[in-house]
């Protein structure tokens, strides 16, 4: 921020998006934004980039509709909004056999990528098995205080437990799938500014379902090879959060909403820097591949400024 300030960026702190005003041609005008006691400003420049994440960026261009954009900004495809996908996940933990002392904070140890890809994939999800780093220690005690354990006999066992717990999660691929999508409130569900919250509609089909079965069975034998005992397998889905394909990429205007460079296709002027733009979910982690796209636009737009 500091960077693009000094670059002459002016930076709108509280300033909450709520439409975006296109004209007839299909060129975009302005962004209307509203500061936190509902006062509203107009917005004008040439080139506009949306980057509000993966729920309110299609929010936003629903929202903005007109007489010629009906259906809201971007929209022609009826894309704006479907292929929500997050990584769905499910996780073990379990006791190993001696001492490895994961919870060694920030860093990040290691994944298992090898189902990335495979035959199976045309039968169930690809996947990444992760290895939490997370320090065990409190739940650990947590678990001992409610067994009664006290003085020396808690130490022993916060350090033996705390030493040899090991948590793996999982990231399963999600497929792109219309139905899975985000609106904005149609009449209630308003935010203290007045603005349409998100409505979410999202399920997790049986592609990833049986991939979550296999991956149960590769937690046990994990688990096995560390000579592992207090198996706790945990199948409910838990969200992973990179909020994927609400303005899906691609080279047909007809099924995608940005090209390669993240331009509407409808738009000419109206670029999006989020993840939404990932037409697939793949199973890992989608951040820097977005960075990287926000780089490249960078560029881009330069070269049209
Ligand atoms: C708990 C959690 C853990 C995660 N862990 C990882 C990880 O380990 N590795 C990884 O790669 N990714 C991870 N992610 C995903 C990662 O955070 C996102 O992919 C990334 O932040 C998306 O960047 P973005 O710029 O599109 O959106 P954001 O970083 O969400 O930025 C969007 C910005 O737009 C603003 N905004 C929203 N609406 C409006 C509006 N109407 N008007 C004005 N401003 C608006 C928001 O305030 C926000 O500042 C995690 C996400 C979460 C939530």
């Amino acid at each position: 921020m500091e960077k693009a300030e000094q670059a002459d960026a002016k930076l709108i702190p509280q300033a909450v998006v709520y439409r975006v005003e296109a004209d007839n041609k299909g060129l975009i005008n302005a962004v209307h934004y509203k500061d936190p006691n509902g006062n509203s400003t107009r917005v004008t420049d040439k080139l506009f980039v949306l980057a509000a994440n993966g729920i309110e960026t299609p929010k936003l261009m629903l929202m903005s509709t007109s007489d010629k954009f009906l259906h809201g900004l971007g929209n022609s495809s009826d894309q704006v909004g479907r292929n929500l996908m997050d990584h769905p996940g499910t996780g073990v933990s379990f006791l190993a056999n001696e001492p490895l002392w994961l919870g060694r904070g920030p860093m990040e140890m290691t994944s298992i990528v090898n189902f990335r890809d495979g035959a199976f994939r045309s039968d169930y999800a690809a996947k990444k098995l992760h290895f939490s780093n997370g320090v065990p220690t409190m739940s650990v005690t947590a678990d001992l205080l409610k067994k009664g354990v006290t003085g020396a006999e808690l130490d022993r066992q916060i350090r033996d437990r705390a030493s040899r717990t090991m948590i793996i999660n999982s990231f399963h691929e999600h497929l792109a799938e219309p139905q899975n999508r985000i609106v904005p409130s149609a009449d209630h569900n308003k935010d203290s500014l007045g603005i349409p919250q998100p409505e979410i509609y999202y399920s997790i089909n049986d592609y990833v379902k049986k991939s979550t079965a296999n991956t149960h069975e590769l937690y046990g034998q994990i688990a096995a090879l560390f000579g592992g005992t207090e198996i706790a397998f945990d199948d409910t889905f838990a969200q992973n959060n990179p909020i994927m394909g609400t303005t899906i990429m691609g080279s047909d205007p007809a099924n995608s909403v940005v090209d390669a460079d993240c331009r509407t296709h409808d738009h000419s002027n109206l670029f999006l820097a989020s993840s939404a733009v990932m037409p697939t979910a793949a199973s890992v982690n989608c951040t820097l591949t977005i960075a990287a796209l926000s780089l490249k636009l960078a560029d881009k737009l330069k070269r049209e400024i």
